[in-house]
């Protein structure tokens, strides 16, 4: 099932939703269609194309900002799709302080790591090996972050998450 990006009336990104969701979004006239995927939906009265990002017409005004979900893709985008140690491609999630020690399952103990440089780490600590981090590990900020957790972006989101997040990287 492919998902289609919801825009705020500012073009701020809110979230996903199902392409049939999104279709009875704009049938409804509540969203209007930004851009279209591929697909088509066959049915009785004919074809309808599918959107992959929809506007809302209305303004929706959002309560709270949620954080970033943690996960492996939105985590390598915010590092590079590199090895914080050594630049090589990132292939592993690295925790600084290691979980064996208490280290947190958090956005400021994470960092992409090639799998050399995970394995010679092991469960030591940066003091111990005399490493250095390129950057202090944060959350993402920013509307497009959110979007990335959500399963699998779309390479036509790209350009409509672009303002909204420092560096989106999108596979
Ligand atoms: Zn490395």
């Amino acid at each position: 099932m492919q998902q289609t990006l919801v825009l705020n009336a500012t073009y701020e990104p809110l979230g996903v939703v199902s392409e049939r969701r999104a279709l009875i979004l704009v049938l409804n006239s509540r969203a209007t269609i930004v851009q279209e995927s591929e697909n088509v939906l066959h049915y009785a009265g004919g074809d309808l194309t599918l959107p992959s990002v929809i506007k809302l017409v209305k303004f929706v005004r959002i309560p709270y900002r949620h954080s970033v979900p943690l996960s492996r893709r939105a985590l390598f985008a915010r590092d590079g799709g590199r090895c914080v140690y050594c630049s090589a491609p990132a292939a592993s999630i690295d925790h600084v302080l290691p979980r064996s020690r208490g280290g947190a399952h958090a956005w400021e103990n994470v960092v992409s790591a090639c799998h050399k440089c995970n394995h010679a780490k092991a469960d030591k600590t940066l003091k111990e090996l005399g490493w250095k981090l390129r950057h202090i590990p944060r959350e993402p900020v920013g509307a497009a972050w959110r979007i990335l957790g959500t399963g699998r972006p779309d390479s036509r989101w790209a350009q409509y998450l672009a303002p909204f997040g420092d560096t989106v990287a999108i596979a």
